[in-house]
């Protein structure tokens, strides 16, 4: 594993558990708004943190600690995540992946070994859109097949999107509501300028407080749980 950071307690990172939050390093996206530019554009990369060291911290805060969340990055991208994730629940931990969708193969890998107590998927947008909103070509048939794997897997695990003013609008949300289970959970993420893979994305906004309570209530018509977060 490529882990570019280890942040030791998290109390947002796994619902209602104090995870510990391993970032892993890399990412097939490059999403202009993403504001962990130093997991994913490599001139950026920070020192690795030794993978070994990470599992020693999280042996001896067995106990304490609740659970384990991987995100990135894109933590699917990295060779040896089945085997890090197979020592977490060795040691006994509950886990959660976030992903943006693009390698349901190893999602269906985790879901068939219950490695994963907890996914998280983005959608980036309606299908039609990836390309340009993740500023690269992506296969959407694998985000997809992704969202599906998730549905049915009957593991706990919400949708998101991060919302910029100038990339997704409610006709967008509307396209994403109907890739999404009635029943799953729904997460309307605000996009916050503080930190950004393209830096001219520093002076995009999102939308109000009021905006958002409107976009949910639109949404609330098409899937039961939608959240602003
Ligand atoms: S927002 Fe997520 S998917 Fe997009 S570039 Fe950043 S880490 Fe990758």
């Amino acid at each position: 594993m490529k882990i570019g950071g280890l942040q030791r307690v998290s109390l947002i990172d796994y619902p209602g558990k104090i995870s510990a939050t391993v970032f892993t390093q890399g990412c097939n996206f490059l999403c202009p708004y993403c504001h962990n530019p130093d997991l994913v554009d490599p001139a950026r990369y920070g020192p690795p943190v030794p993978e070994d060291q990470v599992i020693s911290f999280l042996n001896r805060r067995r106990g304490k600690l609740e659970a384990v969340t991987i995100t990135g990055g894109e933590p699917t991208l990295q060779k040896n995540l089945i085997r890090f994730l197979e020592t977490l629940k060795e040691i006994g931990y509950p886990t959660k992946v976030d992903t943006n969708g693009s390698k349901p193969d190893v999602l269906e890998t985790l879901i068939c070994k219950r490695l994963v107590d907890y996914l998280a998927m983005d959608i980036k947008g309606p299908l039609q859109r990836y390309a340009q909103i993740a500023s690269t070509e992506v296969d959407t048939s694998k985000i997809k097949r992704s969202i599906d794997l998730i549905t049915t897997s009957g593991i706990e695990h919400e949708f998101r999107t991060t919302v910029v003013r100038s990339q997704i609008g409610l006709k967008d949300l509307l396209s994403i509501a109907e890739l999404i289970d009635k029943s799953s959970l729904y997460v309307l993420q605000p996009f916050i300028p503080t930190k950004t893979l393209n830096g001219s994305f520093l002076s995009e906004s999102s939308y109000s407080p009021i905006e958002f309570s409107a976009l949910r209530e639109r949404l609330e018509k098409e899937i039961t749980r939608v959240v602003i977060r």
